[in-house]
C-alpha cells in the first residue's frame, strides 16, 4: 500500500506513531521496542542530532545541548514564553529580534521550534518506515484543543519540515474518542479528560447518531505532571539547602539530575504506596527521603484541583451538569495517577474509562481518523467529525475595539460574515487587524494577522461596504476575505501566525540542510531588513515634503536627519540586526511627524478635499481600521 497514512500524537513529553491493523489501531514500536518517544532532542560531541530515549542522558551531562517541552513554545512569540523560560532551561538564541520567530540553541547551532519538533516527527517517521519497510509519506498529526492558530500552524510546518505531508491536524480529546470507538454507542455525552506533561484539556462530546460533536472546550496550557515535578524539585533542592547546606539550584546538572529521580518517584508512586527519592549531588553528598504516597498526594492536590475550574467551564458552556456525562475517558500520563482518577470519578460521578493505555490513547485515534481520511475501513466508513474553535475570532474595529466574527466553541469548519464602512471621509484603504480571544479590546487579544483592503473608491465615511468574512478549515487554519461591495474591491489572506514561519522558511528547511537552511535565513533576514529600510526612507522623503514637516520643531529634525544618516550608513551592510535596529530608531523618531501628517490629512478631507489628494500616499501612517457598520 502506498498511500498509507499513520496518526502522530506529537506529545509535550512524549510521542508516538500508530496505524490501522485490520480494523484495530496499533502503536509503532521503535528499533529498541519502545512506544513512547520521548519529545527530547540532543546534539551529540559531533554535532549529530539525537531523538528520544537516546537523547535523554545528555539533558543531565551536556543541558546546553539538549531540549525537552519543545512543544510549549510551538508558534510562540518571546513575550509570550516568559514563563516558560523561568520553569524550563530552554536557551534562545541571543540575537533574536521582537516579532522573529523563535530559535533555541543546542550548543553552538540554533533551531526554530518546529525544526525541533520536525527532529521528532523524523523519528516517527523512522520507526513506521522501519515497520513497513516502506516510506510513509503522510500524516494526521494531534494536538491540544487549546492551539490557537499560530501553534497549530507550527505544528504543520514541523510536519512539512520532517518530510511528512500533514493531511489533517485533529485535536487531542477528539482523537482519545476516537480511540475507544465510543461512536457506535450512537448517543451519549462523553467528558475527555487529559493531564499529560504540560497541557491539561477537558472536552465534552456529544454523539448523536453514531456523529461525533464537540461542544465545549476548556483547559489550561500549563498544567501537567511538568508542574508535579516542579514542584517536587523545588521541594528537593530547599531539602538540599536546609538539611545539607547545599544550594546546588543553579547547577544545571544537579537539577536534571534530581528532575530524573522525582519522576521515577513519582511513578513509582502511583503503582506503591510509598518509595525514596535518591538522588547523587556533586561532590559524592546523597539525598535521601522517603515519601508516602499520602504526602505525595497532599502536595500535588493543589496542582490536581486546578483541573477543576477547567472542568466546571466546560460543562457550564454545554449547558449541562455533571449527571448528564455518560462517559469519562482519561487521556495522558500523569492520569495514572490513582488520586486524579478519584478526582474526575467524584467531579463526573461515574467510573473513567481506563482500558486503554492513556498515554498511547491519543496517537491511537490519530490512527483511526488517519483511516477515515484514506477511505477508510467499514468500521470508520460512516463516521463524520466536528471540531470546535476553542477561542472567539474577529476584527479590530474603530476605538480599538474587538468586534466577535466566529465565536468559541463554534463547530468547525465554520463560516461567518460581518458588514463595516469606513470612518473617515474619503477612506481609500482600511485595515483589517485579524484578531483571537475572549476580550473587549484589541490590545488584550492576540494578534492574528493584519492585511490591508486598499483601492476603495472615494466616498464620504459610513458609505462603502466592506464584507468581512470568516472562515475556519478542518485544520482549524482561518482564511480571511475582505470585499467593498460597491467596487467589488477585494483582499484575502490565510492567517499567517503572528510568529510564524513563512512558507518561503519552511521550503527551505525543507530542502536544505540545516546549516545552509541558516544561511538562507539571515540572508534574506538582509534582504528584507534592507527592503524595509527603502520604503521607511521614501516614506520620509514624502515626509520631509509635507505641511507636517514644518511644523516639527528644529532639535526634532535634526534627530531625524541623525537617525536617517545612520540607517544609510548600515543600509548596505550585512548585519541585518543593526539594520533592524536603525529601522526601529528612525520609526520611533518620526512618530510625531507620522501623526501630524495623519492630523492635517484628515483636517485637509474635512475641508471637503479628498483623502486622495491630501498628500496621505504611503506615508509612514497606517489606515484606519473598520467601523462598525449601521446597516445590515
Ligand atoms: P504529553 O501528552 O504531554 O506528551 P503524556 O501523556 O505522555 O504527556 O504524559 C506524560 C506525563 O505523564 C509525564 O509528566 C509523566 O511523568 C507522567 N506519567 C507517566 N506515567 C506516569 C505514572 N505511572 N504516574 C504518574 N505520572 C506518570
Ligand atoms: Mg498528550
Amino acid at each position: 500500500m502506498t498511500d498509507r497514512i499513520v496518526g502522530i500524537d506529537l506529545g509535550t513529553t512524549n510521542s508516538l506513531v500508530a496505524f490501522m491493523q485490520g480494523d484495530r489501531p496499533v502503536v509503532i514500536p521503535g528499533a529498541d521496542g519502545v512506544n513512547l518517544v520521548p519529545s527530547v532532542v540532543a546534539l551529540d560531541d559531533k554535532d549529530q542530532i539525537i531523538v528520544g530515549n537516546a537523547a535523554r542522558k545528555y539533558l543531565i551531562e551536556t543541558p546546553e545541548r539538549a531540549v525537552y517541552s519543545i512543544k510549549r513554545l510551538m508558534g510562540r512569540g518571546i513575550e509570550d514564553i516568559q514563563q516558560e523560560l523561568k520553569l524550563f532551561p530552554f536557551r534562545l538564541a541571543d540575537d533574536l529580534q521582537t516579532g522573529e520567530v523563535l530559535r533555541i540553541r543546542l550548543g553552538e547551532r540554533t533551531f526554530t521550534p518546529p525544526e525541533i519538533s520536525a527532529f521528532v516527527l523524523r523519528q516517527l517517521k523512522r520507526n513506521a518506515d522501519r515497520f513497513f519497510n516502506a516510506p510513509v509519506t503522510k500524516a494526521v498529526i494531534t494536538v491540544p484543543a487549546y492551539f490557537n492558530d499560530a501553534q497549530r500552524q507550527a505544528t504543520k510546518d514541523a510536519g512539512r519540515i520532517a518530510g511528512l505531508e500533514v493531511l489533517r491536524l485533529v485535536n487531542e480529546p477528539t482523537a482519545a474518542s476516537l480511540a475507544y470507538g465510543l461512536d457506535k454507542k450512537q448517543n451519549g455525552i462523553v467528558a475527555v479528560y487529559d493531564l499529560g506533561g504540560g497541557t491539561f484539556d477537558i472536552s465534552i462530546l456529544k454523539l448523536h447518531d453514531g456523529i461525533f460533536e464537540v461542544v465545549a472546550t476548556n483547559g489550561d496550557t500549563h498544567l501537567g505532571g511538568d508542574d508535579i515535578d516542579n514542584l517536587l524539585i523545588t521541594i528537593a533542592l530547599d531539602d538540599i539547602r536546609g538539611d545539607m547546606g547545599l544550594d546546588v539550584s543553579r547547577d544545571g546538572e544537579a537539577v536534571a539530575t534530581i528532575r530524573k529521580a522525582v519522576i521515577e518517584a513519582k511513578i513509582a508512586l502511583s503503582s506503591q504506596p510509598a518509595t525514596t527519592l535518591e538522588v547523587e549531588l556533586p561532590g559524592g553528598k546523597h539525598y535521601l527521603r522517603k515519601i508516602a504516597r499520602e504526602q505525595f498526594e497532599q502536595l500535588i492536590q493543589p496542582i490536581i484541583d486546578r483541573t477543576v475550574g477547567p472542568c466546571k467551564q466546560a460543562l457550564k458552556d454545554a449547558g449541562l451538569k455533571p449527571e448528564q456525562i455518560d462517559e469519562v475517558v482519561l487521556v495522558g500520563g500523569s492520569t495514572r495517577i490513582p488520586k486524579v482518577r478519584v478526582l474526575v470519578e467524584a467531579m463526573f460521578q461515574r467510573k473513567p474509562h481506563t482500558d486503554l493505555n492513556p498515554d498511547e490513547v491519543v496517537a491511537l485515534g490519530a490512527a483511526v481518523q488517519a483511516n477515515i481520511l484514506s477511505g477508510g475501513s467499514e468500521a470508520t466508513e460512516n463516521m463524520l467529525l466536528l471540531d470546535v474553535t476553542p477561542l472567539s475570532l474577529g476584527i479590530e474595529v474603530a476605538g480599538g475595539v474587538t468586534d466577535k466574527i466566529i465565536l468559541r466553541n463554534s463547530t468547525i469548519p465554520a463560516s461567518a460574515t460581518q458588514h463595516y464602512t469606513t470612518q473617515v471621509d474619503g477612506q481609500t484603504n482600511v485595515a483589517i487587524h485579524v484578531l483571537q480571544g475572549e476580550r473587549e479590546l484589541a490590545k488584550d487579544c492576540r494578534s492574528l494577522a493584519r492585511f490591508e483592503l486598499k483601492g476603495i473608491p472615494s466616498m464620504p465615511a459610513g458609505i462603502p461596504r466592506v464584507e468581512v468574512k470568516f472562515l475556519i478549515d478542518a485544520n482549524g487554519i482561518l482564511h480571511v476575505s475582505a470585499r467593498e461591495q460597491r467596487s467589488g474591491k477585494e483582499a484575502e489572506i490565510e492567517v499567517q501566525p503572528s510568529y510564524g514561519l513563512t512558507d518561503e522558511q519552511v521550503e527551505s528547511m525543507i530542502l536544505d540542510s540545516f546549516d545552509s537552511a541558516e544561511e538562507d535565513f539571515r540572508e534574506r533576514q538582509v534582504i528584507e531588513a534592507r527592503n524595509e529600510a527603502g520604503t521607511i526612507l521614501a516614506a520620509l522623503e514624502k515626509g520631509k515634503r509635507s505641511p507636517a514637516w514644518g511644523q516639527l520643531t528644529s532639535a526634532e529634525k535634526k534627530r531625524i536627519a541623525k537617525l536617517e544618516k545612520a540607517l544609510n550608513e548600515v543600509k548596505s551592510e550585512d548585519d541585518y540586526q543593526a539594520i533592524r535596529t536603525a529601522i526601529d530608531a528612525l520609526n520611533q523618531g518620526t512618530m510625531r511627524l507620522a501623526e501630524l501628517m495623519m492630523d492635517s490629512a484628515v483636517s485637509t478631507a474635512l475641508k471637503g478635499k479628498t483623502m486622495d489628494q491630501a498628500d496621505m500616499g504611503e506615508g509612514p501612517d497606517a489606515p484606519h481600521p473598520v467601523a462598525k457598520a449601521e446597516f445590515e
